[in-house]
């Protein structure tokens, strides 16, 4: 049996709810987490901070008087490898890493001393799974779970949907 094309074969009433873990919703990531739990294969989450990477350049400090690194406390010794914000400020490269990654403003990620905006690259990791579950309710409705589960860190989010049939 054949049907025309753009001619839907059954149409569905979806009651989408979402449970999160570990990780707040901003409004702007709600319409992509939706279409990832829907569709996805877990590359579309563009919005999971968990999901990218701060690249940030580092060098090894030259200098002898041991300035303090603003984010962890400790001294910057001689040949630790060292990450230089425009603002001038100095830090550890794993800490200013870690700071990024940490930071909730992703899109515009702040030096932590002085709050001037900093240039950051970001990359993009794909590695996310879906898992999906189903079971059917005492009314006939489908509940199909769908989590995301970025393989890279802690962070999740779970989407729950049903479909009434
Ligand atoms: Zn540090
Ligand atoms: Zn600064």
């Amino acid at each position: 049996m054949s049907h025309e094309m753009g001619e839907p074969l059954q149409t569905f009433e979806l009651k989408i709810s979402l449970r999160t873990y570990s990780h707040s919703v901003s409004p702007i990531e709600l319409p992509n987490l939706i279409r990832a739990a829907i569709e996805g294969d877990g590359t579309s989450c563009l919005f999971h901070a968990a999901a990218w990477t701060p690249m940030v350049k580092g060098c090894k400090y030259k200098g002898k008087d041991n300035p303090t690194c603003a984010i962890c406390l400790n001294a910057i010794e001689e040949n630790q490898l060292v990450a230089k914000t425009p603002c001038n400020h100095l830090y550890h490269k794993t800490c200013m890493t870690n700071w990024f990654r940490r930071s909730s403003i992703m899109f515009s990620p702040s030096c932590p001393s002085c709050r001037a905006l900093v240039p950051v690259t970001y990359r993009f990791q794909r590695a996310a799974e879906v898992l999906s579950r189903t079971k059917l309710d005492n009314e006939g409705a489908v509940y199909i779970e769908r989590t995301l589960v970025p393989q890279s860190g802690k962070h999740h989010n779970a989407l729950i949907y049903a479909t009434r049939v």
